[in-house]
């Protein structure tokens, strides 16, 4: 089994989906994952989010994005997807602006904006979790802990 994202075959088994340890993404849930867990996660709003995020996907392989651009697509879309208020969208913006791109580079970009969005919005004391995150972006909240450590490194306005 590959990564669809990265191409990686470091793909480990975490709370019944497949993930890739290289950048986080989610690839889909164990087959041997019992059907009234499928039932459960298939709540309408689940399911428009993931239709979203798979236009999404799409609409950011087909066109050729920059890597900031596609990180700013992915933060529209979580602080959206999350009623997030304006100052979390405008804080994030300016985390990704100041930012050293070199330094995050190669890094899934769905990783980064997540990270931010979820820094930023615990800056601002908002009940908003790794998980919750996470879950709408299709990747792991291992991950998000993991670059948290590393993004505080980077950034200023993260260092609280
Ligand atoms: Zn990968």
């Amino acid at each position: 089994m590959r990564c669809s994202y990265c191409g990686s075959d470091d793909i480990i088994i975490s709370s019944g989906e497949y993930v890739c340890r290289k950048c986080g993404s989610v690839l889909g849930p164990v087959l041997y994952v019992p059907r009234i867990k499928y039932i459960q996660l298939g709540r309408n709003k689940d399911i428009a989010s993931k239709i979203l995020l798979m236009q999404l996907n799409q609409k950011v392989i087909e066109k050729k994005y920059s890597y900031s651009e596609k990180i700013l697509m992915y933060i529209k879309v979580l602080c959206r997807e999350l009623d997030l208020p304006e100052e979390v969208f405008r804080s994030s913006i300016q985390v990704l602006k100041d930012i050293n791109k070199v330094k995050i580079q190669g890094k899934n970009p769905k990783v980064i904006a997540a990270t931010i969005v979820y820094l930023i919005s615990n800056k601002f004391k908002l009940n908003i979790n790794k998980e919750q995150i996470a879950r709408r972006l299709g990747i792991s909240k291992l991950t998000i802990r993991d670059t948290a450590t590393q993004l505080r490194k980077l950034c200023k306005e993260l260092n609280y």
